[in-house]
């Protein structure tokens, strides 16, 4: 058993990059089996015209070819926002363990919210989900982002 270390500071980290690039501040980690660091990334949807590039799939896309697998078993997800339907679904295809999140997202989630991805019977792998971790910072990320935008 690999000792509890909480990746959410460099997830929060990633995500304060992103608002720096102008991008809204989400950030995400994979680590693997052993609880090592393999991916680390921030939204780029802007820079990269790609409405796919949320920090989950970049980061799950690096992880994947770091391994060389299309599936990342025993790895955990972190990430300071709750997951659309979108990034649950990736989460789910590339068979993450563990998924730990910080703040809720009621507009956009996909996973407590929404379509609840991981609750349907299509759904062929669901993940551990451990919501609220550094979800107050994560959340006042968001709200800063937002408010420095109207
Ligand atoms: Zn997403």
């Amino acid at each position: 058993m690999v000792p509890f270390t909480t990746h959410m500071a460099l997830a929060l980290s990633q995500a304060r990059d992103a608002a720096l690039r102008g991008e809204v501040p989400v950030g995400a980690v994979v680590t693997d089996p052993q609880g090592r660091v393999v991916a680390a990334a921030g939204n780029r949807t802007r820079e990269l015209s790609d409405p796919t590039a949320h920090a989950e799939i970049l980061a799950i896309r690096a992880a994947c070819a770091a391994l060389g697998s299309e599936r990342l078993p025993g790895h955990d997800l972190w990430v300071t926002l709750e997951p659309c339907p979108m990034c649950a679904a990736a989460i789910s295809a590339a068979r993450i363990a563990r998924l730990y999140y910080g703040a809720s997202d009621p507009r956009m989630g996909g996973v407590a919210h929404g379509a609840q991805v991981f609750r349907h019977a299509q759904c062929h792998h669901r993940p551990e989900v451990y919501d609220g971790l550094a979800a107050p910072e994560s959340r006042d990320l968001l709200r800063r982002f937002f408010a420095q935008r109207r």
